[in-house]
């Protein structure tokens, strides 16, 4: 059997050791009952305890107060780009949206597609490799919407606006990596495929006061109302999904909360940019210093021959997943939380040995 990698894929993504092998050890008979949870039905008593616990984590982990709805729907965060827009922007209104890069942009297109957009902000003028801070928000906006992680250009907000409208943000490669005023989001929503478990859901946390201002005559699965009043359950929802975010979301907890999740991840980041700073030019960040992201490091080379010799040499010494995505090039180095930081560790020894060897 070959020996465990790190993993600096970005989504999906590396996974803590203990959680498979969890999900290993309850894998063929589940509490008792038999059989795999796999085979469970979601009615099932078993299923429900899964469901109620994987919400009650996240209102712990989060610190959120029962104001909160906790939804978990198929469909990635993609489709809560098209959610929420038909959902929220109201006829003859519009909605703010800050471009950061290709995951915004996706979002604002189908907010386009509803209805009216302002582009509150952006900073596609850099290539967005920074956060625009100065933002041009409506007076009368339904909401605000901001991609807290972007994953692809490295920038992740570090403090986030303030706006009257709600403010809804895109979590999906940041979520639950830091602790965070959860209570200043009218709604969150994160696939789970980066921080929270394996893909085919998507976490929703939804203000009820959000939630109350949806629009009605929606089609029943495109409807918040209708995942609200089934409580997730309105068809078959991603059970084993569902089953690894309770058992990441334990993980989470088990370790002291968001507070000791928080301190290795500054770790992380802190000796991997002081590495690329302190490299004479050789490793070059892509972003401004106060917007890098501690989730997605984003870094060029010299040239794209040297870059690909990096990201080689470092998949045969077991640091897989270091090409940056293929939009922008370069290396990206995903290190999200189950990513521990002993791999961060190996890389920036093996980004020493790799410079002596290649000036
Ligand atoms: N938003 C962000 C910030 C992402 O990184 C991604 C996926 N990489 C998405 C949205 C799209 O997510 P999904 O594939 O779950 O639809």
């Amino acid at each position: 059997m070959a020996e465990r990698i790190y993993n600096f894929n970005p989504g999906p993504s590396t996974l803590p050791l203990s959680v498979i092998e969890k999900m290993r050890a309850e894998l063929t008979d589940y509490m008792d009952t038999g059989m795999s949870i796999l085979e469970t039905s979601h009615r099932s008593p078993e299923f429900k305890d899964v469901h109620a616990e994987t919400k009650a984590l996240v209102k712990q982990i989060a610190g959120l107060s029962d104001d909160y709805h906790i939804l978990f729907t198929g469909g990635g965060a993609s489709l809560q780009f098209a959610m929420i827009p038909l959902n929220f922007l109201q006829d003859g209104k519009s909605a703010d949206y800050v471009n950061t890069g290709t995951w915004s942009k996706k979002a604002i297109k189908e907010a386009q597609i509803v209805g009216n957009v302002n582009i509150a902000g952006s900073s596609d003028d850099k290539n967005f490799s920074y956060l625009p801070t100065d933002l041009n928000l409506s007076d009368d906006a339904c909401y605000l919407h901001v991609t807290s992680n972007n994953t692809i250009v490295g920038t992740q907000w570090h403090q986030f606006p303030d706006s009257k409208a709600p403010l809804i943000c895109d979590m999906s490669s940041d979520i639950f990596s830091r602790t965070l005023p959860f209570e200043k989001f009218s709604m969150i929503y994160a696939g789970a495929q980066k921080n929270l478990g394996a893909a085919g859901v998507t976490l929703i946390i939804l203000h009820k006061d959000l939630a109350a201002q949806a629009k009605s005559g929606m089609n029943t699965m495109l409807s918040y109302e209708t995942h609200i009043e089934k409580d997730s359950m309105f068809n078959t929802p991603p059970c084993f999904a569902i089953y690894i975010v309770k058992l990441v979301l334990e993980w989470i907890r088990d370790q002291g909360g968001l507070a000791a999740v928080e301190k290795v991840n500054n770790q992380k980041q802190k000796l991997l940019y002081d590495t690329i700073d302190s490299s004479d030019g050789y490793f070059k960040g892509t972003t401004t210093e106060d917007s890098r992201s501690w989730m997605n490091a984003t870094l060029r080379m010299r040239d794209e021959d040297i870059e690909k010799k990096f990201i080689a040499e470092a998949k045969a010494i077991g640091l897989h997943g270091l090409k940056g995505h293929r939009s922008v090039g370069g290396v990206r180095v995903s290190m999200y939380n189950a990513m521990p930081l002993a791999g961060i560790e190996k890389l920036v020894g093996f980004m020493a040995d790799f410079r002596k060897a290649n000036p």
